[in-house]
C-alpha cells in the first residue's frame, strides 16, 4: 500500500492514450491498491492510471462506500443529460460545469479478471464517464466552453507554480487542506 504522486495538467501522460489490460496481474491489483490509497490521501472520488504516471486502461472509483475497480471500462449505454460542478485531482482548485449523460452502464474487467457492469447516476455516473475520459487522454477542461476554458487555464498557470515537475505530492496534512469531496474526481 502506498500514496503515489499526482501527475497534475501539464504532464504529457495525462494526454496519453491509455493500453488496454490484457491479464489482471498481482501487480496491477497492487497498483489498484495504492491508487485506492493515493486517492482517499486526496480526499477523491476516482482515480485514473494516468494520473499517477501510467499508461494501462486502469481506473478506480469509490462513490458512497462503493468500491470499483475497472480494468478497460467502456460506456455501453447512455442516456439523458446532467450539468455538474466537476474539479479533477491533476487539477487542484480549478472548478468548471460540466454536461455529461445522466445515466450510464459501464462494462470493465474487474479485479478477477472477469467482466462485469455498473451503472451510475449522479456522483458514479459523472465520475465513472470522468475517469474513462482520463484513460484516452481527455480531461473535465475539454469539455468546457472556449472561454470558460480559457479562464481556467489562466486560474492554473497561478496555480501549477505549487507543483514543481509538475507532481502533487500527497502528505497526511493534505488532507486536512481539502474541502468538499464530492466534486474531486
Ligand atoms: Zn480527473
Amino acid at each position: 500500500m502506498a500514496v503515489l504522486p499526482i501527475h497534475v495538467l501539464g504532464a504529457s501522460v495525462l494526454r496519453q492514450e491509455t493500453t488496454p489490460v490484457t491479464k489482471v496481474t498481482p501487480e496491477l491489483l497492487k497498483l489498484a491498491d495504492d491508487m485506492f490509497d493515493t486517492m482517499h490521501a486526496a480526499s477523491g472520488v476516482g482515480l485514473a492510471a494516468p494520473q499517477v504516471g501510467r499508461t494501462e486502461r486502469l481506473a478506480v472509483v469509490e462513490v458512497e462506500g462503493e468500491r470499483h475497480v475497472l480494468f478497460n471500462p467502456e460506456i455501453v449505454l447512455e442516456e439523458g443529460s446532467i450539468k455538474w460542478e466537476e474539479g479533477c485531482l491533476s487539477i487542484p482548485e480549478i472548478y468548471g460545469d460540466v454536461t455529461r449523460a445522466a445515466r450510464v452502464i459501464v462494462r470493465a474487467t474487474g479485479r478477477d479478471g472477469k467482466l462485469f457492469d455498473v451503472e451510475g447516476r449522479d456522483l458514479l455516473g459523472v465520475c465513472l464517464q470522468h475517469e474513462i475520459d482520463h484513460l484516452h487522454g481527455k480531461l473535465f477542461i475539454d469539455h468546457l466552453s472556449f472561454l470558460k476554458k480559457r479562464k481556467a487555464m489562466a486560474l492554473w498557470e497561478d496555480e501549477k507554480d505549487k507543483y514543481p515537475d509538475l507532481l502533487r505530492i500527497l502528505t497526511p496534512d493534505s488532507v486536512n487542506e481539502q474541502g468538499d469531496e464530492s466534486e474531486r474526481l
